[in-house]
C-alpha cells in the first residue's frame, strides 16, 4: 500500500487508548518513510516492490531512523499545529501534548513499521515478512482487499467515536457557564436545549460510561452521583458566567470611554 491512509487507523486506535504513552506523529511518520520503497522502485523501474524495507529487519531499521531523526522534527511540528489554534474551543479540543519521549518514539515507530508490514503481507504477495526467518508469504490473500480495508476503516471510525467519548466526559461542565445564562436571562426557547445539556453532564455521560464499564457500579452509584454532579455543574456555571459577564462588563466600559 504506498503511503496509503488505512494504515492510520489502528494506530490511531492505540492512541486513544494510551494516549500519553503512544505517539500517533512518529507512527504515521514511520509508515510514510518504509513506503518510500515501493514508490521509489516504482519511479526507478515502474514496479511498486517490496524486497527490502518490507521485511522484519528493514521494518526494525526503518523504526530506529523515525525513532532517533524523527522525533525532533515530530515535536517541532505539533509545537507549529499548537500555535495555529485560536483560544476557545480550538486549544480547548484540539491542543496536543508536543513532548515525545524517546521511549515512546521508538515504541510507536516499531508498532508502526511492524504494522505496517503485517497488513502490506495480507495484500502483497512480494512482502516476505519475516525474511530471513521464514521465506515466502504464507499470510497473502488469507483475508479480502475489501475486508482488510473495512477493519483499518472500522478501526479509525472507533477511535474517532472513543476521542470524542472521552473529550465530551472531560469537558462536560463546560456547558454550564451557558445553561446558566439561559435561565438568568430566560431565554425559554433554549430551555429545552438546556435541559437536555444539563441532564447529559450531570447524569447522561455517567450512565452510558458506566453501563459499559461496570453496570454493578452504576446501580449503587447513580442516586449519590447526580445531586453532587448538579452541585458542581452550577458552581461551574457560576465561575463561567462571571467569567462572561466581566468580558462583556470590560467591552462595555471601553465603549463608553471611547464615546466618552
Ligand atoms: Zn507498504
Amino acid at each position: 500500500m504506498p503511503i496509503t491512509p488505512f494504515h492510520f487507523g489502528p494506530g490511531a486506535l492505540i492512541k486513544v487508548a494510551v494516549p500519553g504513552k503512544f505517539s500517533w506523529t512518529i507512527f504515521a511518520l514511520a509508515n510514510v518513510m518504509i513506503d518510500l520503497e515501493p514508490v521509489i522502485l516504482f519511479l526507478l523501474i515502474g514496479d511498486p516492490a517490496h524486497p527490502w524495507l518490507h521485511t522484519l529487519p528493514g521494518a526494525i531499521a526503518v523504526a530506529a531512523i523515525a525513532a532517533t531523526l524523527g522525533r525532533k522534527p515530530c515535536e517541532l511540528s505539533l509545537r507549529w499545529w499548537n500555535r495555529q489554534l485560536s483560544a476557545g474551543w480550538q486549544t480547548r479540543w484540539l491542543l496536543v501534548v508536543p513532548e515525545i519521549t524517546k521511549t515512546t518514539a521508538w515504541v510507536s515507530a516499531l508498532i508502526g513499521t511492524l504494522s505496517h508490514v503485517a497488513l502490506d503481507s495480507v495484500m502483497h504477495h512480494d512482502v516476505h515478512a519475516l525474511w530471513p526467518l521464514i521465506d515466502g508469504n504464507p499470510v497473502q490473500g488469507i483475508i479480502s482487499l475489501d475486508l482488510l480495508h473495512l477493519l483499518c476503516l472500522g478501526t479509525a471510525l472507533v477511535a474517532l467515536i472513543a476521542w470524542l467519548f472521552s473529550r465530551a466526559i472531560a469537558q462536560r461542565y463546560l456547558t454550564s457557564g451557558w445553561s446558566l445564562r439561559v435561565i438568568v436571562e430566560r431565554r425559554w426557547r433554549q430551555w429545552p436545549a438546556m435541559l437536555l445539556a444539563t441532564w447529559w453532564s450531570v447524569d447522561g455521560c455517567y450512565v452510558l460510561y458506566w453501563s459499559l464499564v461496570d453496570p454493578e457500579a452504576l446501580e449503587m452509584m447513580r442516586d449519590a452521583n447526580w445531586p453532587a454532579s448538579l452541585s458542581l455543574y452550577w458552581a461551574c456555571g457560576l465561575i463561567w458566567y462571571w467569567k462572561g459577564v466581566l468580558r462583556e462588563l470590560i467591552q462595555a466600559l471601553r465603549r463608553g470611554l471611547l464615546e466618552w
